[in-house]
């Protein structure tokens, strides 16, 4: 599902900003919204305009759905986890998006029934080399989920009655009298805390929660081009929902370990060779590791300056398959001891240059050669 981009959802560009995504959003679920459009597939038109949303008026989820295009953003969301209670699938839980739902539709009147799960964050680290060629991991999430004595209905019998006191509509009315007439309040039904139903035999095994804590493994896939502070959303791994109704999400932010030998710059990875002065005077060819530690020949150009930095594309980060580049930024090392033979020849060097000794340092040499230049 959901195979359209969100910003074709929502029919806004990609430049959209905050009030134009929110007004856009408005008026599609207005138009949309289940209790309104009785057209077919206004439903599932409605769940994609929600989804498209929950990411584009969050500005982290924003910047990560443009970072990794919709396929990957998508892809990197969807966990393959079928449980939990009926949960359908691909609605995503983003409820600053439904409070102005139910802003349209008569100002808070939020109607009996299952709540969704909570959703869950976690935090990962991950090695440079992974946020660069993307990975799998495990990792062990804590969370409710329906318990299985009961299969989520917090009933030994697995059925529900009409709750008592609310009638099924999991909230009560409070009366009471003023000078300008009768005040009706709606509040949360004490019983049955909203849902409109009670167990019909409470099950020992979760007091009739309906809900288990368990620890479960879960396989994210961490897709190529992570940057610190990025989450992926696992949809459906968070909290279990009411009976009925669907999970919460889980999100893993992701953190990025600094390497040893690269440093990253968005998609440019940085790296450093050392070379000897004569290297840097004549050229050389010198291998080195790329960060997926394979072995690649660099050309180090004759005369090359210190700290330039040499590019490599491709060997950088792969961020919608679009590799960036790899510097090398090259390090002309002095040698601290020469052996007799190069202490001569640097001699000579010296000799050549007419540099050597005498009140002609390299400074005098330098002013000097600037003063020729003019
Ligand atoms: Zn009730
Ligand atoms: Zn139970």
């Amino acid at each position: 599902m959901g195979s359209s981009d969100y910003y074709d959802i929502l029919g806004v560009p990609r430049n959209a900003d905050d009030k134009e995504v929110k007004k856009a959003y408005r008026n599609l679920a207005r138009k949309f919204h289940p209790d309104v459009c009785k057209d077919r597939g206004a439903e599932e038109k409605f769940k994609h305009i929600n989804e498209a949303y929950s990411v584009l008026s969050d500005a982290q989820k924003r910047a990560q759905y443009d970072n990794m295009g919709h396929e990957t953003y998508t892809n990197a969301s969807k966990g393959s986890y079928t449980g939990g209670g009926g949960y359908g699938g691909g609605f995503s839980t983003d409820f600053s998006g439904f409070g102005d739902i139910f802003d349209f539709f008569g100002g808070g009147n939020r109607r009996a029934g299952s709540q969704p799960g909570a959703d869950l964050l976690t935090r990962i680290s991950i090695p440079l080399e992974d946020a660069v060629a993307g990975t799998d991991r495990d990792i062990a999430v804590m969370h409710t989920e329906p318990c299985p004595a009961c299969a989520g209905s917090g009933s030994e019998t697995k059925k529900q009655n009409t709750c008592p006191r609310c009638g099924g509509s999991g909230q009560m009315r409070q009366a009471s009298q003023s000078p300008f007439g009768q005040f009706i309040r709606m509040t949360t039904c004490t019983q049955c805390g909203g849902k409109g139903k009670i167990p019909e035999r409470l099950c020992k095994d979760c007091r009739g929660s309906g809900h288990t804590r368990a620890q479960r493994k879960v396989t994210i896939h961490i897709p190529p081009g992570m940057e610190t502070g990025m989450r992926l959303r696992m949809e459906g791994y968070g909290e279990a929902g009411d009976f009925g109704a669907p999970n919460g999400d889980l999100f893993i932010e992701v953190y990025v370990l600094p390497h040893e030998r690269f440093t990253r710059d968005g998609d440019t990875l940085e790296t450093m060779i050392e070379i000897s002065p004569a290297q840097a005077v004549m050229g050389t060819t010198i291998e080195i590791e790329t960060i997926d530690k394979r072995h690649i020949e660099l050309k180090v150009p004759a005369g090359v300056q210190f700290n330039t930095a040499l590019r490599v594309p491709g060997e950088g980060v792969k961020r919608r398959g679009h590799p960036g580049e790899l510097l090398i930024r090259v390090k002309i090392v002095t040698p601290r001891q020469l052996g007799s033979e190069e202490k001569e020849m640097y001699e000579k060097i010296l000799a050549i240059e007419g540099k050597h000794g005498g009140k002609k340092g390299f400074f005098s040499g330098f002013m000097g050669k600037k003063k020729e230049r003019k």
